[in-house]
């Protein structure tokens, strides 16, 4: 048992007190985390396996990784892949215990003869429409199908007969024999097997009848005698249907709890949209940047450990809801605010040429790599005569309580000197091209007594900066709930036009020149950045992960 001081049990924690409490399976806990390999996991999948694997590590039990492959045309070998590779980027690991559902289907085919034997399963000739019109609706009973009452000698040829391919898809099914009036949708005689010419990524055509989720999921858990077989809320009303065939074939009898699934705002969470997205192009891939998938995510720059505190901090609840997205974006904050090593990038550059300054001459200065880190240690930066800022840092005309760069005013260079703006030069447009300044030689790392300098600007020496492309990522969808839509319309209608701005010419400190992929940094001022994969020898690319505070907060309180 697992007495916790610092956080209250969840309900789920509850449960399995409970159950080690009465021994009902021993003092065993098993979970399991069983993805249909049909798509790339997201961010939703990310709170069921913390939920999953943290529950075994918390209690000294197992957690399982269960493909579940009963889906024979969908299924791809690549998604499979992913998965493995998400779980582990995650920082679970499943050791040995990769099942796979389709592994059990003989075992399935034998406990669906046994049902048939035993009275509980029939071979059912309806077409699906006529299936659908006898099971009755909400305030009225189904009707029993006239195949119901077969022999069980007739329907244990019939069942033989569609595993051996005679009939063609959709002719027959086999149903379990429960309850046509029965109040659960899901206990009027459910399908059990369907026919399906398929090809199957793992049994190939071994088999033309593949059982439904339900004569699955089920069985699977009691194979691998599961304890708690976890998931989500909408499952609630299969819990009777799970319990019934455990009960009827006299197996491992796993309890099933149901959560609350994850939903964010400003997003969608579900592998079918996901797929939408990147059929039509709407994003570059499954691993888009801008993507909930665990692929976008961490090619966005987040960091495993920022998602696992995240799931851990919303918990689990037994009401559907949706979370803020800002306290995903918060929990990134947090970590590489205490991880990332400060740097500089001008995003916006304009030259600004220090007239009292040598030609030629570069001066080391240090900075200091994280505050938050002091075993991060400090950095040179190369100091010199041209210099860049970004042209946000310096107005023509500057507004009340601007306290950057202005004609006749002075702004403290990070980690240097301060510098006053001498003289604007333009080009025939009339645009500012650059700024010519002088510094003041006494200013390294002391404030000057006669006057005040308030502002504090980022900056890169020209002759040392590095060319660099930088992507600003914005939410993917411009409104809270993007589900929410007019008639005739989708999510796709709430797509934000302005979720990323390519930035082609940055200039970055020298500091930036030995990048990897995935490295992550604040650049100072701006937000958190990470190297993408796209990034070359001659020519980094950076991710946006975030920026430095919640903007949209901002945005929404002012509009
Ligand atoms: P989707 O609706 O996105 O296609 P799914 O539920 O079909 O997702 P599965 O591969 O069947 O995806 O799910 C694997 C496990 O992850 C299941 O236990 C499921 O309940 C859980 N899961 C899926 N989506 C979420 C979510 N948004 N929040 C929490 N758990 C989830
Ligand atoms: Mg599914």
């Amino acid at each position: 048992m697992v007495e916790n001081t610092e956080k209250p049990l969840n309900f789920i924690e509850e449960i399995i007190n409970d159950h080690l409490k009465s021994g009902r399976f021993g003092q065993r806990v098993h979970t399991r985390f069983p993805p249909e390999p049909n798509g790339y996991l997201h961010i939703g999948h990310a709170k069921s396996i913390v939920l999953n694997f943290n529950l075994a590590k918390k209690y000294g039990g197992l957690c399982n990784l269960r493909f579940d492959d009963t889906n024979p045309s969908k299924e791809e070998e690549e998604y499979v892949h992913s998965i493995r590779d998400d779980i582990h980027w995650l920082g679970f690991d499943w050791e040995d215990r990769e099942y796979y559902a389709s592994d059990y289907f003989e075992q399935l085919y034998e406990w669906a003869v046994k049902l048939i034997k035993d009275g509980h399963a029939y071979v059912c000739d309806l077409s699906p429409e006529e299936t659908r019109a006898y099971r009755g609706t909400l305030s009225e009973p189904g009707k029993n199908s006239p195949f119901r009452d077969r022999s069980v000698e007739e329907n244990l040829n019939l069942f033989e007969r569609m595993k051996q391919g005679e009939f063609p898809d959709g002719s027959r099914v086999l149903k379990a024999k429960i309850d046509m009036s029965h109040p659960n949708f899901n206990m009027r005689d459910p399908v059990m097997y369907r026919i399906l010419h398929a090809h199957h990524h793992r049994t190939g055509t071994d088999w033309c009848i593949y059982p439904m989720y339900d004569f699955t999921h089920g069985q699977s858990d009691s194979i691998e005698k599961i304890t708690q077989s976890i998931c989500t809320l909408e499952f609630e009303n299969h819990r009777p249907l799970y319990d019934w065939f455990c009960e009827k074939l006299d197996i491992h009898h796993p309890q099933q709890i149901e959560f609350a699934r994850l939903n964010l705002t400003y997003m969608v969470m579900s592998k079918r949209k996901f797929l939408v997205l990147v059929n039509e192009g709407h994003v570059s891939g499954w691993d888009d940047p801008r993507m909930p998938t665990i692929s976008g995510l961490r090619r966005r720059g987040y960091t495993p450990e920022s998602i696992r505190n995240f799931c851990e901090y919303i918990g689990v609840a037994k009401n559907n809801s949706v979370v803020d997205v800002t306290i995903l974006e918060n929990h990134v904050r947090e970590h590489l605010n205490a991880t990332a090593d400060r740097v500089m990038a001008v995003l916006n550059p304009i030259k600004v040429v220090i007239e009292n300054f040598p030609e030629g001459k570069v001066e080391d200065l240090t900075a200091i790599n994280n505050p938050e880190d002091e075993s991060a240690g400090t950095r040179i930066l190369p100091f010199t005569r041209e210099i860049y800022i970004d042209s946000n840092d310096f107005m023509e005309e500057p507004v009340k309580k601007y306290f950057r760069l202005a004609p006749g005013r002075e702004v403290r260079l990070r980690y240097g000197y301060i510098i006053k703006c001498e003289d604007v030069i333009k080009d025939a447009q009339g645009e500012v091209v650059e700024l010519r300044c002088s510094y003041d030689p006494d200013t390294l790392g002391k404030q000057p007594t006669d006057r005040k300098v308030k502002g504090v600007i980022h900056w890169v020496s020209a002759q040392h900066a590095l060319g660099g492309e930088v992507r600003l990522y914005d939410r993917l969808f411009s409104v809270e709930h993007p589900d929410k839509v007019e008639d005739g319309q989708d999510f796709r209608a709430n797509l934000n036009p302005d979720s990323l701005e390519v930035i082609e010419h940055a200039k970055l400190e020298p500091s930036l020149e030995k990048v990897s992929t995935g490295d992550r940094f604040q650049f100072e001022r701006v937000g958190y950045f990470s190297v993408d994969p796209d990034s070359t020898e001659n020519k980094p690319v950076f991710n946006r992960i975030a920026s430095l505070r919640d903007t949209w907060a901002r945005i929404t309180r002012n509009s």
